[in-house]
């Protein structure tokens, strides 16, 4: 382990500043993909640990996005509570200050990273699938090597290149397992990106 990574986790520092919800408009496009999303089981909760996964978020402007909370994996609908805003970000301090009901997850980070380095993306969306992960790996030219840690890609070349060139796209990171990014310039793009992935791996079934 390489001493980014322990200072990316152990510098997670949040700061949540109590405001309203965002609203209704802000999440709505979200939300259709995150249902979606949930009914293939791409975002939910690992049973055992009770830890949820898959985190959506779609830009508002140069600096701020809004995102699903933290913990709310298991939950098949979310509602404007679920939601809110990260107003910035510092990447080598690994803090992030939202506004809202709810804190984001540190994933925020990652989505942070992927807007700075390409300001035409408008949609992220953060998957878990351990069979599509396995295929992308073996398949694609989109398994990125990286050494750096969950929530801070900076630190890998291929990687900010990759988001740098392409206004829409899809990309693991092989040492982060069953992890998918997705991105693009609208909510379609990016969902469109994931389930045409999905597809391709149910009819080689
Ligand atoms: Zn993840």
């Amino acid at each position: 382990m390489n001493k980014v990574h322990e200072e990316g986790i152990s510098k997670f520092r949040l700061t949540l500043k109590r405001a309203p919800a965002p609203e209704q408009n802000q999440f709505i496009a979200l939300e259709k993909w995150r249902a979606l999303l949930y009914r293939l089981g791409l975002v939910g909760e690992y049973p055992t640990k009770q830890i949820g996964y898959g985190t959506l978020s779609s830009r508002l402007n140069k600096k701020s996005f809004i995102i699903t909370g933290s913990q709310t994996g298991h939950l098949a609908h979310l509602q404007s509570h679920h939601y809110t805003r990260v107003i910035e970000c510092d990447l080598k301090r690994g803090s992030v200050t939202a506004e809202g009901l709810i804190p984001p997850s540190r994933e925020s980070l990652s989505h942070f990273e992927i807007y700075e380095t390409n300001p035409s993306i408008q949609f992220v969306f953060h998957v878990h699938h351990a069979e599509l992960w396995e295929f992308l790996k073996k398949t694609s030219q989109n398994s990125l090597a990286s050494s750096s840690p969950h929530g801070v890609l900076e630190t890998d070349m291929a990687i900010s290149e990759y988001i740098a060139q392409k206004n829409a796209g899809l990309f693991i990171v092989q040492n982060l397992k069953n992890e998918i990014f997705s991105f693009g310039c609208s909510a379609e793009e990016a969902g469109k990106n994931i389930l045409d992935l999905y597809r391709k791996l149910a009819v080689r079934h």
